[in-house]
Protein backbone atom coordinates (compact mmCIF):
# COMPACT_ATOMS: atom_id res chain seq x y z
CA UNK A 1 0.00 0.00 0.00
CA UNK A 2 1.22 3.10 -1.19
CA UNK A 3 2.19 5.35 1.76
CA UNK A 4 0.61 9.02 2.78
CA UNK A 5 3.24 11.42 1.86
CA UNK A 6 2.97 13.12 5.42
CA UNK A 7 3.51 9.95 6.90
CA UNK A 8 6.53 9.50 5.13
CA UNK A 9 8.08 12.99 5.95
CA UNK A 10 6.90 11.66 10.06
CA UNK A 11 9.24 8.62 9.37
CA UNK A 12 12.20 10.64 7.45
CA UNK A 13 12.15 12.90 10.82
CA UNK A 14 12.30 9.68 12.72
CA UNK A 15 14.37 8.36 10.88
CA UNK A 16 12.05 4.97 10.23
CA UNK A 17 8.23 3.69 9.65
CA UNK A 18 6.90 2.31 12.29
CA UNK A 19 2.92 1.08 13.10
CA UNK A 20 2.85 3.56 15.84
CA UNK A 21 4.10 6.46 13.68
CA UNK A 22 1.08 5.98 11.72
CA UNK A 23 -1.27 5.52 14.16
CA UNK A 24 -0.34 8.67 15.49
CA UNK A 25 -0.88 10.20 12.03
CA UNK A 26 -4.37 8.35 11.62
CA UNK A 27 -5.33 9.65 15.24
CA UNK A 28 -4.15 13.41 14.39
CA UNK A 29 -6.06 13.00 11.26
CA UNK A 30 -9.25 11.74 13.24
CA UNK A 31 -8.83 14.55 15.37
CA UNK A 32 -8.75 17.51 12.46
CA UNK A 33 -11.98 16.02 11.18
CA UNK A 34 -13.72 15.71 14.43
CA UNK A 35 -12.83 19.56 15.80
CA UNK A 36 -12.51 21.06 11.75
CA UNK A 37 -9.06 21.74 12.89
CA UNK A 38 -6.56 20.93 15.25
CA UNK A 39 -5.03 25.05 15.75
CA UNK A 40 -7.08 24.79 18.64
CA UNK A 41 -6.77 21.50 20.46
CA UNK A 42 -4.96 20.98 23.65
CA UNK A 43 -3.36 17.40 24.25
CA UNK A 44 -1.60 15.22 26.67
CA UNK A 45 -0.56 11.87 26.21
CA UNK A 46 0.47 9.15 28.63
CA UNK A 47 4.00 8.50 27.53
CA UNK A 48 6.58 9.20 24.96
CA UNK A 49 6.13 6.63 21.53
CA UNK A 50 6.34 6.66 17.93
CA UNK A 51 2.48 7.23 18.06
CA UNK A 52 3.23 10.53 20.00
CA UNK A 53 6.10 11.44 18.06
CA UNK A 54 3.88 11.64 15.23
CA UNK A 55 1.03 13.19 16.36
CA UNK A 56 3.21 15.83 18.34
CA UNK A 57 4.71 16.99 14.92
CA UNK A 58 0.86 17.02 13.20
CA UNK A 59 0.12 19.35 16.25
CA UNK A 60 3.39 21.42 15.38
CA UNK A 61 2.68 21.44 12.04
CA UNK A 62 -1.14 22.89 12.67
CA UNK A 63 0.15 25.09 15.25
CA UNK A 64 -2.06 23.81 17.80
CA UNK A 65 -0.45 24.03 21.78
CA UNK A 66 2.38 21.91 22.06
CA UNK A 67 1.94 18.51 23.52
CA UNK A 68 2.21 17.67 27.33
CA UNK A 69 2.80 15.06 29.09
CA UNK A 70 1.39 14.37 32.78
CA UNK A 71 3.48 14.50 35.94
CA UNK A 72 1.37 12.51 37.63
CA UNK A 73 -0.32 8.67 36.52
CA UNK A 74 -2.10 9.47 33.07
CA UNK A 75 -5.89 7.26 32.64
CA UNK A 76 -5.45 7.40 29.06
CA UNK A 77 -3.49 7.45 26.91
CA UNK A 78 -4.43 10.26 25.04
CA UNK A 79 -6.90 13.02 26.57
CA UNK A 80 -7.90 15.89 23.86
CA UNK A 81 -9.25 19.09 25.11
CA UNK A 82 -11.09 21.51 22.35
CA UNK A 83 -11.94 24.57 24.64
CA UNK A 84 -14.58 26.21 22.13
CA UNK A 85 -16.80 23.43 22.03
CA UNK A 86 -16.28 22.52 25.37
CA UNK A 87 -15.19 19.01 24.30
CA UNK A 88 -13.28 16.35 26.05
CA UNK A 89 -11.96 13.05 24.47
CA UNK A 90 -10.40 10.70 26.12
CA UNK A 91 -8.58 7.76 23.96
CA UNK A 92 -7.26 4.37 25.69
CA UNK A 93 -5.78 0.85 24.04
CA UNK A 94 -4.05 2.47 21.41
CA UNK A 95 -0.89 1.48 21.99
CA UNK A 96 -2.20 -2.46 21.92
CA UNK A 97 -2.63 -2.05 18.07
CA UNK A 98 0.90 -1.21 17.42
CA UNK A 99 1.90 -4.25 19.08
CA UNK A 100 3.80 -7.08 16.59
CA UNK A 101 3.21 -10.57 16.89
CA UNK A 102 4.52 -12.42 19.74
CA UNK A 103 6.96 -14.43 17.52
CA UNK A 104 7.38 -11.58 15.19
CA UNK A 105 9.17 -9.31 18.45
CA UNK A 106 11.10 -12.63 19.43
CA UNK A 107 13.09 -11.75 16.21
CA UNK A 108 14.17 -8.54 16.72
CA UNK A 109 17.32 -9.52 18.43
CA UNK A 110 18.49 -11.07 15.32
CA UNK A 111 17.79 -8.02 12.92
CA UNK A 112 21.41 -6.26 13.56
CA UNK A 113 23.19 -9.45 12.29
CA UNK A 114 22.75 -11.25 9.14
CA UNK A 115 20.21 -13.02 9.24
CA UNK A 116 18.09 -12.00 6.56
CA UNK A 117 15.31 -14.17 7.16
CA UNK A 118 14.36 -12.81 10.30
CA UNK A 119 14.96 -9.09 8.39
CA UNK A 120 12.47 -10.37 5.99
CA UNK A 121 9.73 -11.91 8.15
CA UNK A 122 9.86 -8.91 10.34
CA UNK A 123 9.96 -5.79 7.86
CA UNK A 124 6.97 -7.94 6.05
CA UNK A 125 5.08 -8.16 9.52
CA UNK A 126 5.69 -4.23 9.80
CA UNK A 127 4.34 -3.62 6.87
CA UNK A 128 1.28 -5.75 7.02
CA UNK A 129 0.39 -4.04 10.34
CA UNK A 130 0.95 -0.42 8.75
CA UNK A 131 -1.23 -1.21 5.90
CA UNK A 132 -3.81 -2.25 8.31
CA UNK A 133 -3.55 0.85 10.49
CA UNK A 134 -4.07 3.21 7.15
CA UNK A 135 -6.98 2.05 6.33
CA UNK A 136 -8.65 1.11 9.98
CA UNK A 137 -11.27 3.13 11.04
CA UNK A 138 -9.91 5.09 14.09
CA UNK A 139 -12.88 3.89 16.29
CA UNK A 140 -11.58 0.22 15.93
CA UNK A 141 -8.15 1.13 16.97
CA UNK A 142 -8.83 2.67 20.02
CA UNK A 143 -11.33 3.65 22.27
CA UNK A 144 -12.81 6.94 22.21
CA UNK A 145 -14.94 8.69 25.16
CA UNK A 146 -16.33 11.71 24.85
CA UNK A 147 -17.40 14.40 27.49
CA UNK A 148 -18.80 17.90 27.63
CA UNK A 149 -16.27 19.77 29.84
CA UNK A 150 -16.51 23.40 30.39
CA UNK A 151 -15.08 26.44 32.29
CA UNK A 152 -18.13 27.67 34.82
CA UNK A 153 -17.40 30.93 34.55
CA UNK A 154 -13.44 32.01 34.66
CA UNK A 155 -14.51 35.96 35.37
CA UNK A 156 -16.76 35.29 38.45
CA UNK A 157 -15.81 36.91 41.63
CA UNK A 158 -12.57 35.51 43.20
CA UNK A 159 -13.88 34.86 46.91
CA UNK A 160 -17.15 32.91 46.62
CA UNK A 161 -16.25 29.33 47.52
CA UNK A 162 -17.98 26.41 46.70
CA UNK A 163 -17.44 22.32 47.18
CA UNK A 164 -16.16 20.29 44.18
CA UNK A 165 -19.29 17.58 43.72
CA UNK A 166 -16.79 14.84 43.11
CA UNK A 167 -13.90 15.45 45.73
CA UNK A 168 -15.78 17.94 48.09
CA UNK A 169 -12.56 20.35 48.32
CA UNK A 170 -13.82 23.41 48.28
CA UNK A 171 -12.78 25.80 45.33
CA UNK A 172 -12.98 29.09 44.38
CA UNK A 173 -16.15 29.66 42.22
CA UNK A 174 -13.79 30.83 39.53
CA UNK A 175 -12.24 27.68 39.64
CA UNK A 176 -15.36 25.47 38.93
CA UNK A 177 -16.38 23.46 36.34
CA UNK A 178 -19.23 21.66 34.40
CA UNK A 179 -17.98 17.98 33.62
CA UNK A 180 -21.47 16.46 31.96
CA UNK A 181 -23.26 18.08 34.42
CA UNK A 182 -21.20 18.05 37.57
CA UNK A 183 -20.06 20.97 39.00
CA UNK A 184 -15.99 19.98 39.76
CA UNK A 185 -12.67 21.10 40.69
CA UNK A 186 -10.49 21.36 37.50
CA UNK A 187 -8.36 18.41 39.68
CA UNK A 188 -11.59 16.06 39.41
CA UNK A 189 -11.75 17.01 35.22
CA UNK A 190 -8.47 15.72 34.84
CA UNK A 191 -6.73 18.27 32.60
CA UNK A 192 -3.53 19.10 32.92
CA UNK A 193 -3.07 22.08 35.51
CA UNK A 194 -0.51 23.70 33.65
CA UNK A 195 -2.77 24.89 30.70
CA UNK A 196 -4.34 27.05 33.68
CA UNK A 197 -1.82 28.50 35.70
CA UNK A 198 -1.62 31.71 34.88
CA UNK A 199 -5.68 32.20 34.81
ZN1 LIG B 1 -12.63 17.85 42.91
Amino acid sequence: MIVPMEVQRIALRKGYLSPGIVLGWRIAAYLEEFFDGLDLLRVQAAKESDMVFSLRLMVAWRRAAPLLLPRGNPTCDLLVYHPVTGTLLLLTGSERQVELPRHVQLLEPRLAGNDLRARTIYRSAVQSLVDRLLVARVEALCSIEEHRLRRLHPAAARVAKVRCRRCDAQVSFHHLWDLDGVLCCLRCTGLPPEWFDRQ
